[in-house]
């Protein structure tokens, strides 16, 4: 049986969660869904980064206590499965989860064991909002590329990891496509850092630099392990890996596909560091490792760490999913973002994006439909017919998605599976207008009547069927409204996706009020 372990990053829990995560989180439960369906074996994975350095910094400067303050954080990463409908199997957190340290410390020992960790003086540039040192030549004019920051330089005897060791070997894995990285272009962009020679890295952190946060290094309690290796550890850490057993041979070694989601911005420690660490330990290397872009706001990316006060509230998860609903959220992310490409983010296309396709769209169909089987067949579900729907578009967009949804999940493009649902709708809604069923019934047209109406409630149908992925609930009330009952009725009908308002704008207009 097909089996795949779907892994989401662990983000830092700095700061509250922003729409970008969402993004990724959204991503990794449709896929995780879509498979489930399918009688396949998942376990979705997420979590978050507790130890890093910027948490410690984050914490201080809001004169907290560092376990205090991400467990607060942490709390709202992990909360966001109820917004957004994620179906999330597992969660692991890295300060407290007592399967983490310990599976942390074997992955160490058996890369010591490799022979590949030796310590060594090193002096380097060092971001601690990415919390890695960058070579001078990576920094644009003297600032991290991703933050914009000057970096710290810091010199002190680390424990390094022998990662040049598996140039050759990981080329090779990529090339090959043993590990498949998506999309193609960040493919090409590996290959070439492989290319232009892998340094060693420093894989540990003075403990007091660390402000004694952290796992330390076992049998070496002044060093605190580089929380990239800590967090990187947790997509095995999770599965007992620090006692082996059967979550790791099952959803590890044994599964059909070990699948990460991650940002651009991560892509060198998932595609290089990663992997290169497993060939070390002795364990099997992802499948596949799948990129996608930020989410801009106004064209800056969406951040933690830099956005305005007002950019954080505007592209907050929790409260664009309680203002618009969690289809409009997940709807917005799924239609709108490009493969592997950056997104502008604006609340009025969230909204504009919902009102024309989930509301006038699949909305108004079901609602159509049901509406005009309560009204000129007494409710009862139309028998099917051999060839309902009659109309060779809406035919076709029924008899096409099963296959373009699937296509376009195996290569990672959300924009183009639902593009195949929405689809459906679009045919439907236009077949109503062509067939006209309230003229037909006017006719006394008893069995072209029934032919439409079998065939409209046919595409209801396998839009909620096929939405059920991307849109667990508003696919459920689908469902629902087109079941018909043991007597073949089917219930009244309800607005299932009603309109949304764009959001009211301070300013004009509004002074005197
Ligand atoms: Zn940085």
């Amino acid at each position: 049986m097909t089996s795949s372990y779907i892994t989401t990053t662990i983000p830092y829990v700095n700061a509250r969660p922003h729409l970008g995560f969402a993004l990724e989180l959204v991503q990794a439960d449709v896929l995780a869904r879509y498979r489930r369906d399918l009688n396949e074996q998942v376990r979705l994975q997420a979590g978050t980064d507790d130890n890093s350095l910027k948490n410690v910094l984050a914490a201080q400067a809001a004169g907290i206590g560092v376990q205090e303050f991400v467990d607060a954080n942490a709390a709202a990463f992990l909360g966001l499965a109820e917004p957004l409908s994620l179906s999330i199997d597992d969660l692991i957190r890295t300060s407290s989860d007592p399967r983490h340290r310990a599976g942390v410390e074997r992955l160490w020992r058996a890369c010591a064991a490799s022979g590949d960790l030796y310590r060594r003086h090193y002096e380097g540039l060092y971001c601690v909002g990415c919390e890695q040192f960058y070579p001078a030549a990576e920094l644009a004019a003297g600032r991290c590329p991703e933050h914009g920051t000057v970096p710290d330089l810091v010199s002190e005897e680390n424990w390094f990891f022998r990662l040049s060791r598996y140039a050759g070997r990981l080329r090779g894995l990529i090339a090959d496509d043993t590990i498949r990285i998506q999309p193609a272009e960040r493919r090409n962009e590996v290959l070439a850092l492989i290319d232009a020679g892998l340094a060693d890295f420093s894989v540990s952190r003075d403990v007091e630099r660390a402000r004694g946060w952290g796992i330390p290094v076992p049998d070496d309690p002044g060093q605190v392990i580089y929380v990239w290796w800590d967090a990187l550890g947790n997509y095995l850490t999770a599965l007992d890996y620090a006692v082996g057993g059967e979550n790791l041979t099952r959803w590890w070694t044994g599964a059909s596909r070990r699948i990460h989601l991650l940002g651009k911005g991560v892509l060198r420690f998932h595609a290089v560091y990663w992997p290169a660490m497993l060939l070390s330990a002795g364990e099997a290397v992802p499948t596949d490792i799948v990129i996608h872009g930020y989410l801009t706001e106004n064209g800056r990316k969406i951040s933690k760490s830099s956005g305005s006060p007002r950019a954080i509230n505007t592209a907050d998860p929790y409260d664009l999913a309680g203002r618009y609903g969690t289809d409009a959220v997940r709807w917005w992310l799924l239609r709108e973002v490009p493969k592997g490409a950056d997104a502008d983010f604006t609340v009025d296309r969230l909204v504009a994006r919902a009102n024309d396709e989930l509301a006038n769209g699949f909305g108004n169909l079901v609602n159509r439909v049901v509406s005009l089987i309560h009204r000129y067949h007494d409710g009862l579900a139309p028998v099917a017919t051999a060839h309902a729907p009659d109309d060779p578009a809406l035919a076709a967009a029924i008899r096409d998605a099963p296959g373009l949804i699937a296509e376009a999940l195996e290569d990672f493009d959300f924009r183009r599976a639902t593009e195949a649902v929405w689809r459906i709708a679009d045919a439907a809604n236009r077949y109503v207008n062509r067939a006209r069923p309230w003229d037909l019934a006017k006719a006394g047209d008893r069995a072209g009547l029934a032919a439409a109406l079998s065939g409209l409630l046919r595409a209801c149908q396998a839009a909620g069927e096929h939405l059920r992925p991307f849109l667990p609930d508003a696919a459920a009330r689908i469902t629902r409204q087109c079941t018909p009952d043991a007597t073949g009725s089917l219930p009244c009908p309800v607005p299932l996706l009603p309109r949304i308002s764009p959001p009211v704008r301070a300013g004009h207009g509004e002074q005197g009020a």
